[in-house]
């Protein structure tokens, strides 16, 4: 993960005002003639970043939660059934590692973008079946009842 430059790079990111995207060369909103000003215009562009980066994490946790199944139905076909159980172990702990992370980063953003709903929606509905899979599909591993 790099770091953000809002110095060298054009960001785009919703008009404080009107909402349309406008980006930060920017001295006024082209829509609304709103003056933006260069803090401003990088705060909103950090922001606008910031969702498009949950929206991300969140589609890739639903695609996690994917990879569970065949993980989970490779579990009862021979010759597979041990590489089936320990991916579904380490995938299932890996979503919900992944799962506490989507919350740690994006729980306080304040925003009422319509993708991040979106997002937030993703995340509630893994958080949920994460922590079911975790409680219901318990495996015998090495001794382990994990
Ligand atoms: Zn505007």
């Amino acid at each position: 993960m790099g770091t953000l430059s809002l110095t060298s790079e054009v960001h785009v990111f919703p008009c404080p005002n009107c909402r349309e995207t406008i980006n930060t060369s920017m001295q006024q909103c082209p829509f609304c003639h709103t003056p933006i000003s260069t803090a401003d215009a990088a705060t909103a562009a950090a922001e606008t970043s910031r969702i498009s980066q949950a929206c991300s994490d969140a589609s890739y946790l639903k695609i996690m939660l994917g990879v569970l199944i065949p993980f989970g139905l490779a579990s009862f076909v021979p010759f597979l059934s041990f590489i089936g159980l320990l991916g579904f172990v380490f995938i299932k702990y890996a979503i919900a590692v992944m799962t506490i992370r989507w919350w740690i980063k994006y729980a306080n953003l304040k925003t009422s973008d319509p993708d991040f709903s979106k997002a937030r929606g993703t995340a509630i509905l893994v958080s949920a079946i994460s922590a079911l899979v975790l409680i219901i599909f318990r495996v015998h591993l090495y001794g382990l009842h994990i």
